[in-house]
């Protein structure tokens, strides 16, 4: 499928004219646009080719490590709620520790969520208030799919998308995980056929960065009018 004729396939989902950003007290009205895919897809990728275009970035990722770190935000009720076995020495999540937990135990996984996912979409908005100069706003979630509170947060929803094979192939090379490792991390995530469906842009990578590159820039363009 081309981009166009993704973009023609899902364009039916670009209905959402006030996000919560707006309903939160002050008015964006800048585009703000969720980019999601699973493990290894290419956000980080396609995220930094976008701010080479200008566009303001937005780590949920990143967030949530800043506010599990010691002294994070996020220290006080994580220990209140898991004690004091998830953290470690220095008083940070220990993320090894906490990723065996959830990865066996839904409701710790949802205990988890309860408490960072509402402080990550404070810091976000907060972000968004110092990106002024930027056009348009990119938010990267890997958990969009999975999380309606924050599709509020956003107007459009971009995917990246790549074969199963490739993603695999990426992880393995820069993390070390096993094929079995990240095979099982793909089956928890949002299927992908599920996640597309979400889309209002997708951007395929399951080829070279020249590829990746040119649909960049024909989104940009795209966004700057949006
Ligand atoms: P995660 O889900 O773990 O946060 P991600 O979706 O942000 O990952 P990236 O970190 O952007 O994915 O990409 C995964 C790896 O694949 C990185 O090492 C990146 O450099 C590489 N990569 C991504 N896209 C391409 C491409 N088109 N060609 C070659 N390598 C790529």
């Amino acid at each position: 499928m081309t981009l166009r004729q993704a973009d023609e396939t899902t364009s039916h989902s670009t209905k959402l004219s006030k996000n919560d950003s707006q309903v939160a007290g002050y008015h964006d009205r800048r585009l703000i646009v969720g980019l999601t895919g699973g493990i290894g897809s290419g956000k980080s990728t396609v995220a930094a080719l976008f701010a080479e275009h200008g566009a303001g970035i937005i780590d949920t990722d990143a967030i949530a490590h800043h506010l599990t770190q010691a002294g994070g935000e996020a220290i006080p009720s994580i220990r209140a709620a898991f004690g004091n076995d998830y953290l470690t020495s220095d008083g940070a999540l220990d993320r090894a520790r906490m990723r065996r937990l959830i990865f066996s135990d839904t409701a710790a996984k949802q205990r988890l969520e309860y408490i960072l996912h509402p402080l990550i979409r404070e810091q976000a908005k907060a972000q968004l208030r110092q990106l002024q100069a930027s056009p348009y706003i990119l938010v990267i979630v890997p958990l969009l799919p999975e999380s309606p509170a924050f599709r509020q947060l956003v107007q459009r929803v971009l995917v990246v998308d790549c074969e199963e094979n490739t993603q695999v192939a990426r992880v393995i090379w820069r993390s070390r995980l096993t094929e079995e490792e990240v095979r099982a991390i793909i089956t928890r995530q949002t299927p992908r056929a599920e996640r597309l469906q979400l889309a209002d842009d997708i951007i395929r990578n399951d080829s070279g960065l020249g590829s990746l590159a040119e649909q960049v820039a024909v989104l940009h363009e795209r966004y700057l009018k949006v």
